[in-house]
């Protein structure tokens, strides 16, 4: 394994990070004249915590992690960016992920110009470790893993993820935006373990607050400390630091919703089987279902004219004549299911 500062970029370990008015006074004052904010319009007027303590407490909490080891973004999408401007250099490292997968590691890799590899999941989704090393190499940095997988839905297997962890030299990210959804543990009992690990996780999922923007980052204290270096100072508006807060609040709501949508979900599979139309259900671990059907693109369309709105993945490697389907509720799966009934193929 190498060390830290071998994998962080030349010009992020050396630079010196902005520092703002709210880094340098910590404390409780009665005048603030630090920060140029606008007198009136309290509270809304000041900076917001740059480290969003009062939020990282609370998520410490819930998820058995240090508040050190923990990084808030605009979403997850502002991690998986990160990440790799603070580790890869452009046009010389490379990230190594699997495909089909979450699209943004590779547009992220694109905007950074870094290589980016993809390993294609076997016919039922699993990934296969050894290929996934043999194509990262030696001038990878990062390999990035969704687990359960978007848009397949599936759990990676942990043997081949351990496999991962064990031998690849630079940083691993497991993306976990559906593990709230999932019969298997997450990998944030590993970070102590594994000092390369990355665990991402959000709010935009099980939590249902995706329009307020707030993914997590969990890993080494270390890890954390260079992404904190290079992200925009105050890059957790106040709006969504007490959005945050208030959810914790309410998290029996939370759970009770989870509970629902799984019904839901097993609900919708059961009556997906029984339609013509479709030929197979892949087993799902999110909020969703990846279905092939006789005609994807012909039943895409036609729910579109019908007002209901799926993901056609029919363009993406191995996902060919599938359909993902979101969980709604029990009323809007119905009405997908009703509409799907009255087609005959
Ligand atoms: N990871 C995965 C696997 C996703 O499917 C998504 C959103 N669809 C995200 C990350 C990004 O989530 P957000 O930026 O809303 O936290």
């Amino acid at each position: 394994m190498k060390e830290l500062n071998q994998l962080i970029r030349d010009n992020v370990r050396k630079m010196k990070p902005y520092s703002s008015a709210r880094d340098e006074f910590h404390g409780e004052a009665s005048v603030y004249l630090d920060a140029n904010e606008n007198p009136f319009n309290s509270p809304y007027n000041r900076y917001p915590d740059p480290l969003q303590w009062k939020v990282k407490e609370k998520i410490a909490k819930l998820k058995g992690v240090r508040k050190e080891s923990i990084l808030l973004g605009n979403g997850s999408d502002e991690p998986i960016d990160l990440l790799i401007r603070a580790f890869c250099e452009p046009g010389k490292d490379a990230i190594t992920s699997i495909t089909p997968s979450y699209g943004m590691y590779e547009v992220s890799a694109e905007v950074n110009n870094v290589e980016f590899r993809k390993v294609p999941l076997t016919a039922d989704f699993e990934l296969n470790a050894s290929e996934l090393l043999r194509t990262a190499g030696t001038d990878s940095k990062l390999i990035y893993l969704c687990s359960p997988n978007n848009p397949t839905g599936n759990n990676l297997s942990r043997r081949e993820i351990y496999n991962v962890l064990n031998t690849f030299d630079g940083l691993v990210v497991v993306d976990e935006a559906y593990i709230d959804f999932s019969s298997e543990p997450s990998f944030l009992t590993e970070l102590d373990k594994h000092p390369t690990l990355v665990v991402l996780q959000t709010f935009s999922k099980a939590w249902g607050a995706a329009a307020v923007r707030l993914g997590m980052a969990f890993a080494s204290p270390e890890i954390i400390g260079v992404l904190n270096k290079i992200k925009y100072p105050y890059n957790i508006n106040q709006l969504t630091q007490e959005y945050a807060l208030k959810l914790f609040a309410e998290e029996a709501k939370m759970k009770e919703q989870l509970v629902c949508i799984l019904k839901g979900r097993t609900d919708l599979e059961r009556g997906l089987r029984e339609l013509p139309c479709v030929k197979k259900i892949y087993p799902s671990d999110a909020n969703f279902v990846l279905v092939r059907v006789s005609d994807a693109n012909g039943i895409y369309n036609r729910l579109v004219d019908k007002g209901i709105i799926v993901r056609n993945r029919t363009n993406v490697t191995l996902c060919e004549g599938c359909l993902r389907i979101t969980v709604g509720t029990e009323d809007e799966n119905k009405q997908l299911l009703n509409e799907l009934q009255m087609i005959e193929l």
